[in-house]
């Protein structure tokens, strides 16, 4: 179990000085890494992020298939530099076929 702080530290994500998340988002050892690694903004963002990734390719969250996208979509966005994110071209809005 990762021991949760709430001081402000420096963000694994965004490199800011910045308050915590301070829990464990998701209940996987993703979930309690990025929760004790990265701050509360970049959870805002990718809660965004998530919002978009979701609308975009109507994605069935009743399906374990469309959760086990996102959190792969969650490990880039947090731990990479976002280039291999999923591109999200707002033209085609609901025109995406699965
Ligand atoms: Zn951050």
């Amino acid at each position: 179990m990762a021991i949760f702080s709430k001081d402000k530290f420096t963000c694994a994500r965004c490199g800011q000085k910045n308050e915590p998340i301070g829990f464990a988002p998701l209940p996987t050892d993703l979930g309690q890494k990025i929760g004790a690694e990265c701050c509360k903004n970049c959870w805002s963002e990718w809660l965004e992020k998530q919002k978009q990734i979701i609308n975009h390719f109507g994605l069935d969250l009743s399906n374990p298939d469309s959760h086990d996208y996102l959190f792969d979509q969650m490990k880039l966005f947090f731990y990479d530099d976002g280039t291999n994110l999923a591109a999200i071209d707002e033209t085609k809005e609901g025109t995406i076929e699965w």
